[in-house]
Order: C-alpha cells, then sequence, then structure tokens
C-alpha cells in the first residue's frame, strides 16, 4: 500500500472538523487498505505504532535530528531549516518545503510504501544506546530522500510525535463498523469488543480478516487492559439514591491513583486509568496482590492510596505523585509507601465477570482477596437513607478520601467497560474549608503505636476550647509532622497526665475510642490541610450542620507550645469561623 494513500487521507482530515466527514473518510480509507495491514494503519493515524497498554517505545524524535535529517537528504544546510522552521512553525511544513525545492535528486525513485514506513519508524523508535542517534538518522533521511513534499510533511510530524489529526476512537469505531459489519447492531459488538481489548488495530485485523463473526472470539484476557469504568456524579445524596433505585452501595472514594491490575501466577501487570503500563512504578503493590490475590489468574480494580509509614493514615493525593518524580524506587517504597484499595474484579481463573451485578462481583472480590496491612478491600455500606449516606460521606472525608461512589446494586449492575454510566455516582464535595494558619490543641487522648512506633504513641487526640461550657472537644488525631526525637520523648512528656477514663471536661463521642486518655494540659500547635466536617468530632456539633462536627484533615504537629495554658488554645468559635471564611468552591 502506498504511503502517499494515507497522507492523502491526513491532509483530508486535517481539512475537516465534521465527524460525519472524518467518518465518510476513514471508510474511504480502509477500503483501500489490505486486511493485514488495517492495524497498522490505524496505529499510524493516531500519531503511533503500538496500542498504548504495550507500553512499547514509541517516537518522539528530537527537533533537532529532525533537522539534520532533512538537511542530510535535501542538501540545505541546517540554519537555512532552523530559520524556515521559524517563519512557517512546523518543522513538517519547513520539510515540505525544502523537499520540493531537493538539490539531489534520485534517479530511481522507490515510492513509500506503508510497509516500509511503518517498518522504518518503529526501528527508529526501537533504536535507543550507543550508537542510535546516528542510526535514527539516516533511517530518517533515507525515508525522505524517498518522499514526496507531503510525505515528508507527514512524515516529520509523524517521527516528532506531532501528527494530531484528533480523530476520537469513537470516530474509527464507527468507519469500522461501516466498512466492515454494515450494520448499526453491529457497531455496538466492534464497540464491546474494543471495551474489552482497549486496541482498535486489533480488533479492525480480525474484522478485517473475520468479519463480524470473528469478533466472536474476542474475549477478556489477562494483560490486554480492560477500558476502564467511569461514575456520573451528583451532590445531593437524596437524589443519588433516587437515581439509583433508593438504595445502593456506597464505597469510599479513595484520593490516589486507579489501578487495573492483571495477574497471572505470579506475574502482575499494573494499568493506569489511561491503560499505559504503569507496573514499573509500584513493585510493592505487585508483591502485594502475589501475595493476596488468590487466583490464578485475575483482573482487578482499585486505587492506590499513599499512606503515612508511621500510623497507616492516608495521605493527599500529592503525596502518591512524588513517587512519579522518583528514580530511585527501592528508596521510595520506604519512603512513601502506599495500600491498594480494591473496589472491583473483573475476571478471575478464565470466567468474565463483566456482566455479574454489582453485589456478586464484590463477593468475588472478598472471596479472592486475602486482606493485609497494604492491599484492602474499599471499604463499603449498603445505604438507603440520605442521612446515613451523608455521615458515611463525612467519614470517608475526614478519614482522607476525596467523598464516596455510590453504586447500584440493580440486577443490571454490571461492570460498563468503557462507559460513564448512572450505575457508579459519585458524591464530591463542592465547597472546602483551605487552612491557612495553624491552630493550637491540647492533646486528651492517644492512640498506641504500632510497628516502628511499638512502645510510644502512634497518634494524639487532639481538642479545641470551648470557653462557653469550659470544656474540651475534639477535633483530630494527629500522629504526622514529629521528629523521631520528639515522638521518643511523647511517653514521659504524657506520663504526668495519664488517667483511665475520659477526663470530665473532654467532651468526646464513643466512636473516637483512644487507648489513653489524658488531663487536658499540654497545647500543641497544628498545621492542617482544610478544615472538614465530621460525624465523630465534637467541636462545633451542629454549628454548620445538624449531625456534624468540624474536624482538621491531614494535620500536622509543628511544635509544642508549653507556654500556653490549655484555656489558651484555638477556641471551637474559632475554628467555625475559620471554616466558614476559608470556605472555597471546589472547581
Ligand atoms: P473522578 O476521577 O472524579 O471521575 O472519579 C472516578 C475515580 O475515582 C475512579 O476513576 C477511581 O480512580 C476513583 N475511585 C476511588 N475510589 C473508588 C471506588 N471505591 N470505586 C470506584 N472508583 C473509585
Amino acid at each position: 500500500m502506498l504511503y502517499a494513500v494515507l497522507c492523502d487521507f491526513y491532509e483530508k482530515i486535517e481539512r475537516t472538523t465534521s465527524r460525519t466527514l472524518m467518518t465518510e473518510y476513514l471508510v474511504e480509507l480502509f477500503k483501500s487498505t489490505p486486511p493485514n495491514l488495517i492495524d497498522k494503519v490505524i496505529y499510524l493515524t493516531q500519531g503511533k505504532l503500538h496500542p498504548d497498554y504495550l507500553g512499547l517505545p514509541e517516537l518522539g524524535v528530537a527537533e533537532k535530528l529532525a533537522i539534520k535529517a532533512i538537511s542530510r537528504a535535501y542538501g540545505f544546510s541546517e540554519g537555512e531549516i532552523d530559520a524556515k522552521l521559524k517563519e512557517l512553525g512546523d518543522l513538517g511544513l519547513a520539510a515540505e518545503f525544502y523537499c520540493s525545492r531537493k538539490r539531489q535528486v534520485s534517479l530511481f525513485p522507490h515510492p513509500l510504501t506503508v510497509e516500509r514506513v511503518y517498518k522504518d519508524l518503529d526501528r527508529i523508535a526501537r533504536a535507543s544506546g550507543e550508537g542510535s542517534q546516528q542510526l535514527k538518522l539516516s533511517i530518517l533521511a533515507g525515508l525522505l530522500v524517498d518522499a514526496t513534499p507531503k510525505e515528508a510533511r507527514y512524515l516529520i510530524r509523524t517521527v516528532l510525535g506531532a501528527l494530531r489529526l484528533g480523530i476520537a476512537d469513537m470516530t474509527i469505531l464507527d468507519a469500522l463498523a461501516i466498512t466492515y459489519a454494515k450494520s448499526k447492531e453491529a457497531r455496538s459488538k466492534v464497540e464491546y469488543a474494543y471495551n474489552i481489548t482497549s486496541d482498535l488495530g486489533y480488533i479492525a485485523r480480525i474484522l478485517a480478516t473475520e468479519g463480524l463473526e470473528g469478533l466472536k472470539k474476542v474475549k477478556v484476557e489477562v494483560g490486554r487492559p480492560i477500558r476502564v469504568m467511569l461514575a456520573e456524579r451528583l451532590s445531593s445524596p437524596t437524589e443519588i439514591l433516587n437515581k439509583i433505585g433508593g438504595k445502593g452501595a456506597a464505597e469510599y472514594k479513595y484520593d490516589g491513583e486507579r489501578v487495573q491490575a492483571h495477574k497471572r501466577g505470579d506475574e502482575i501487570v499494573l494499568f493506569s486509568r489511561r491503560l499505559e503500563n504503569i507496573t514499573a512504578q509500584y513493585p510493592d503493590v505487585c508483591q502485594y496482590l502475589r501475595e493476596g490475590l488468590l487466583a490464578e489468574e485475575a483482573i482487578v480494580e482499585g486505587e492506590v492510596v499513599a499512606v503515612n509509614v508511621d500510623t497507616g493514615e492516608m495521605l493527599p493525593f500529592q503525596e502518591l505523585m512524588h513517587r512519579r518524580r522518583k528514580y530511585d524506587i527501592e528508596k521510595v517504597m520506604k519512603e512513601l509507601p502506599v495500600t491498594l484499595f480494591l473496589f472491583d474484579i473483573l475476571y478471575v481463573n478464565g470466567e468474565s465477570l463483566l456482566m455479574k451485578p454489582y453485589l456478586e462481583r464484590r463477593n468475588m472480590l472478598k472471596k479472592y482477596v486475602r486482606e493485609s496491612e497494604h492491599l484492602k478491600i474499599a471499604e463499603a455500606k449498603i445505604i438507603d437513607d440520605p442521612k446515613e449516606l451523608e455521615k458515611f460521606f463525612e467519614e470517608a472525608v475526614e478519614k482522607g478520601c476525596e467523598g464516596l461512589v455510590v453504586k447500584s446494586i440493580a440486577p443490571n449492575s454490571i461492570y460498563r467497560a468503557g462507559a460513564r454510566e448512572w450505575l457508579w455516582i459519585k458524591y464530591k464535595r463542592d465547597y472546602k474549608s483551605e487552612m491557612v494558619d495553624t491552630v493550637d490543641l491540647v492533646v486528651v487522648g492517644a492512640y498506641a503505636g504500632k510497628g516502628r512506633r511499638a512502645g510510644t504513641y502512634g497518634a494524639l487526640l487532639m481538642a479545641a476550647y470551648d470557653d462557653k461550657e469550659d470544656v474540651f472537644k475534639t477535633v483530630c488525631k494527629v500522629g504526622t509532622g514529629f521528629t523521631d526525637a520528639e515522638l521518643a520523648s511523647l511517653p514521659d512528656k504524657l506520663a504526668p497526665y495519664k488517667i483511665d477514663h475520659k477526663h470530665p471536661r473532654v467532651v468526646a463521642m464513643k466512636e473516637i475510642a483512644p487507648d489513653y486518655w489524658f488531663t487536658p494540659a499540654l497545647v500543641a500547635e497544628i498545621l492542617g490541610a482544610e478544615i472538614t466536617l465530621s460525624p465523630v468530632h465534637t467541636c462545633g456539633w451542629g454549628e454548620i450542620k445538624p449531625d456534624a462536627g468540624l474536624a482538621i484533615r491531614f494535620p500536622r504537629f509543628i511544635r509544642w507550645r508549653d507556654d500556653k495554658s490549655p484555656e489558651q488554645a484555638t477556641t471551637e468559635k474559632e475554628l467555625i469561623e475559620m471554616y466558614r471564611s476559608q470556605l472555597k468552591k471546589i472547581s
């Protein structure tokens, strides 16, 4: 197949924004493509060489190298080409310009074929290590020598990773259905096959070689990502429950990175939400799955969340992103441990679970997952009462989650791969109260430390002062921000105030249940990320909302305020004011 055919198509696509026309041009292109080339043609129109999930090297040649190749192929200086690039703002156009004025004319032109272009581009993408720049340069220059001006334009854009024709996957699916299946009903079959394989090239090739019948053998497979199911959004518990049939499963919406984990024996592959292979970022998660996912073959989904090394508390999403930027993954694993919260199972031991309703999948998840410190099943509760939903939501937020995802438990609550539908509804906050100032809070209780913190405290229960009632009301647990020395000295520092019951001036709910109580005496300066509503803390109870108090989210110990008496701590009233004045709309 001549590369010129593809380039004519690129040019037409660039000139239209109409989806109908794009589909027509695609159909035309597919009809003139031999079946064994259709996958490559599709990848090329998407500006790549392989489906993303394979994680194979893609094109992204440096501009400098492309300029050298143009210079070598057409006999103009790099300076001239650079100047043209500045004038036209597009190296593809500059290549086209010089190609049409080339100084070395080949006596025996070899028209470019798609086969050759694909093979050579793949060689360029894969070249690495010593001598690879020279190799890339000579392959690219070789292609340019045989190219027409229009082909030079698109070759250059492709190697730079800048083709960007903007053809949506759905448009390609439309065109595939029209070309090879010829019926509307077929469109959904084609789409389904794509949703469970995430590979347009693969689907196209089956259609082109075996027709619609061939799609029957397309199955969920370990190693090939399933396009993820997404959630709709509503902002009132009543609306959510109504939409979902009065009753649903509310799950914590963890604030981390979504992963789809594929397991076969000991081999684990992790895909991101965009279905890129991110296995290398999380060797620890792979190990947790090897140990805790009790099936020979399985595909599960969950959210990876950064946790505090010492307390196991969840950390904000930003912390997780530090992993991205670090290269020494072994070290980062220790400094920034993560927990995987699993919320779905899509496949197990040869059987696809996509068509099973939610509750059945959830049971399967419980059956095949052995929970451990770093591998958990998402917290969930079946709820039919808006008030209870609200309470569960506040609990989730306070623990470091973004909110809830409320999931349908109806018989049709299947896993809709690749779709955003009302089977899952997310409930996030519209407003948040960012904390800009620190507060001074009183230690009223503590939790025993585990692991590295055995023998000292894992977290302290902190309270604000209510100056009307002369009592102390709880507002957060703080386990972060202590130096090792401060941690080690905690037992001694707190020993004089230890009592075996809740102090009468402390107002706390029973859910808070610390392991130790103290007479309110010591004051610490605390900085949090924000103030949220809380179903378990008593500070500000009923002031903002009937059944909620206030909590400080992601609190961090700054220093002791030994100069302050407990009655000089931040008051409940001040915290309520801070909550109100720092309230901001979340975009
Ligand atoms: P959003 O990114 O706001 O559209 O919310 C959907 C995302 O929430 C999903 O893609 C997941 O990454 C994440 N998430 C966290 N917890 C859950 C859960 N329990 N169920 C489904 N998605 C969850």
